[in-house]
């Protein structure tokens, strides 16, 4: 790969560059990135909303030439937004996906998401998420572990961490050579609940979109270790890429009032997160009331009707995703989620020697 050549025609159509060798591609409200090897090879980080297959193989080929395929597809998460095109690509191009362990129950079709919060306020982005589709795609066929040793397949130089809150197994991605990040939702840079943000395009750090975020506590400690790796560049899942004192110092006071700044103040799981494990959601907290008033909401989604309609062609049947025997068995109703409490015969915490309830999100105001 020419890089300056890849750059050239990076910057003539959608996508745009990122870093060196990372290349973005905004699919509707939502970046997916190539990054390459210094010898041209390359990966694919995410895969936009469903119906991007044709304009992901587009960029693909006017970066790296046609008939170029990638060594991998990486997925930071799997929120619907994120896989679109997962399916069709790994199998036309036949490589591995790969995933954290945590977000295999929500690839493998054998868990939905948390229910999304449209309680959290903050724009219209937000009273639409219940119509964001929550079923859970199936790629077991192609779906791979992240190597345990940090290191990402098909790409050089980079490193995996596990970033959770947003969604149970959320990972970024982190060049140490010019300290580049690949952040996914963990962090975003612009308001995610606004539609005029969305249209916009102003770049500044926010914490993730918080109508999907389930656990704000784990979010907060994630936002923490991407800040100390005091990136350079940051590209994320929405919004434009960022750099230097900028996002450092944004980043800084993300950390510092992240509960003032990014978590919502009333929502489903301002005070308890949704409980997951491997096998995927095992408890939520009950639903918050919607403070919002019906026709506020009505206006909201009629004005960013434009920028759903992907969401909506995949809108869910099944309306509170959690009408399964599974959730009757599991889900204790009205009956606040308390972290000491032993689900099925274990404890929450992996580890009971850390059990400490001071340290845990449950304790956050
Ligand atoms: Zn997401
Ligand atoms: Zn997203």
């Amino acid at each position: 790969m020419e890089t300056t050549a890849a750059q050239q025609s990076a910057n003539q159509r959608a996508t745009f560059t990122a870093a060196p060798r990372v290349f973005g591609l905004k699919t509707v409200f939502v970046n997916l990135y190539f990054a390459a090897n210094p010898d041209g090879s390359w990966v694919l980080v995410d895969t936009g909303v469903p119906g991007s297959a044709g304009k992901i193989r587009e960029a693909a080929a006017e970066i790296f030439g046609s008939n170029s395929r990638p060594r991998a597809i990486i997925l930071t998460h799997g929120h619907f937004d994120h896989v679109g095109a997962v399916k069709e690509l790994a199998e036309e191009w036949d490589v591995p996906v790969y995933a954290h362990q945590m977000e295999f129950p929500y690839l493998t079709g054998q868990s939905n998401y948390p229910p999304p919060d449209p309680s959290v306020g903050g724009g219209a982005m937000a009273y639409l998420s219940f119509a964001y589709p929550k079923k859970p795609i199936n790629i077991k066929n192609r779906l791979e572990l992240l190597p345990p040793d940090g290191s990402v397949p098909g790409l050089g130089g980079w490193r995996w961490l596990h970033t959770p809150g947003h969604s149970p197994g959320h990972i970024s991605l982190f060049r140490e050579e010019d300290r580049t990040l690949i952040a996914g939702d963990a962090f975003v840079t612009r308001n995610g609940e606004s539609a005029m943000a969305v249209m916009t395009q102003k770049r500044e750090v926010h914490g993730p979109p918080a109508y999907f975020t389930p656990d704000w506590g784990a979010a907060h400690h994630s936002v923490e270790i991407l800040d100390n790796l005091r990136p350079e560049i940051a590209a994320t899942g929405h919004g434009l890429p960022m750099h230097g004192e900028e996002l450092r110092q944004q980043l800084d006071r993300l950390v510092q009032d992240f509960w003032l700044l990014a978590v919502p103040k009333h929502g489903r799981y301002v005070h308890e997160p949704a409980v997951v494990d491997e096998y995927g959601v095992v408890s939520v907290p009950p639903p918050a009331g919607n403070p919002v008033p019906t026709v506020l909401a009505v206006a909201g989604a009629v004005a960013v009707a434009g920028l759903a309609w992907a969401a909506l062609a995949k809108r869910s049947k099944n309306g509170s995703g959690y009408s399964s025997e599974r959730s009757a068995r599991r889900r204790p109703v009205q009956r606040p989620y308390s972290h000491n409490r032993v689900l099925r015969t274990r404890p929450v915490t992996a580890d009971a020697s850390y059990d400490n309830p001071t340290e845990h999100t449950n304790n956050y105001p």
